[in-house]
């Protein structure tokens, strides 16, 4: 469905971003990873996209916290594929801390790869997309863009921000074969919610599989983790033609979670 595609996925190294990335590429779509972590792991994933699947994968080591590394990340793909016909904006890191107590530099980077980083990249691929009448912006927002916790204030308030940034986007090329659209997944057992398990884990003095099961319990009525391959099956879904007219919405995958 996807072939002759090309697609960045930002923070693909690990967790949703690869999920969603080995999806599009199953469907056919060349795909640009993106993301940190050892040199020969991403190597290895990489490789694996390309024999599993039979596209091109390249990896771009851009800072998704720096706007001129993402303009190039774009440039870069747009001259290795030809063009970027799908970007999944997905990097995201996460801090938790009362409001009082929260870093001043650890708002202003979530802020700026979490929300910052959507609007740099939507900037750069738009142009060739409107050129060619057609592309697919994917913001992996979270339940955290329709409803907050405590404690999250930096990453609740740039969620929020991502799902008001891609109706914006959805309405400015409306009249276009361009859709931006935003998921939204609950709890995923990603490393970044490990560390979250980890910590409650240690606050409470329970075992990892019983701080998996508050955690669950505590907001997704489901009490199942949503998985990368599923929303990675909503990505694909979201970039074929029976998706073209679904424009600025932001899609719960979250177990109920935002149902309450
Ligand atoms: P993860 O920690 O497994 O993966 C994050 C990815 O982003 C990694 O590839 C990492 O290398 C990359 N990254 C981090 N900082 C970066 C930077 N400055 N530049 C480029 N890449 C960077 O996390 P995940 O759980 O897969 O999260 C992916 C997205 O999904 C995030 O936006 C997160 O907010 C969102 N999300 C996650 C959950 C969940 O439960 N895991 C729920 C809702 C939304």
């Amino acid at each position: 469905m996807l072939k002759g595609k090309a697609a960045i996925i930002t923070g693909s190294t690990s967790g949703i971003g690869l999920g969603i990335a080995r999806k599009l590429a199953a469907a056919g779509a060349d795909i640009m990873l993106n993301g940190f972590g050892d040199a020969t792991e991403i190597e290895a994933v990489r490789q694996a996209i390309e024999t599993d699947f039979g596209v091109k994968a390249l990896y771009s080591p851009a800072d998704m916290g720096k706007p001129d590394q993402i303009a190039a990340m774009v440039a870069n793909a747009e001259q290795a594929f030809g063009a970027v016909d799908i970007l999944v904006n997905n990097a995201g890191i996460q801090h938790t801390a009362l409001v009082e107590n929260f870093p001043a530099e650890r708002w202003e980077t979530i802020i700026a790869i979490n929300l910052s980083a959507v609007f740099y990249g939507t900037q750069a691929v738009l142009p060739g997309m409107k050129a060619r009448n057609w592309g697919r912006i994917i913001n992996i927002a979270s339940a955290h863009g329709l409803v907050a916790s405590a404690q999250k204030a930096a990453y609740v308030a740039a969620k929020h921000g991502v799902v008001g940034l891609t109706k914006v986007v959805a309405l400015e090329t409306a009249e276009s074969g361009i859709t931006c659209n935003a998921i939204c997944p609950g709890w995923v057992l990603t490393p970044l919610v490990q560390k979250q398990i980890d910590a409650l884990a240690a606050r409470e003095n329970i075992s990892l599989a019983e701080a998996q099961v508050k955690l669950l319990s505590e907001k997704q009525p489901s009490r199942q983790f949503t998985t990368p391959d599923q929303l990675g099956d909503l990505a694909v879904f979201l970039c074929s033609e029976a998706a073209g007219n679904i424009k600025g919405a932001s899609l719960p995958v979250d177990g109920g979670w935002t149902a309450q």
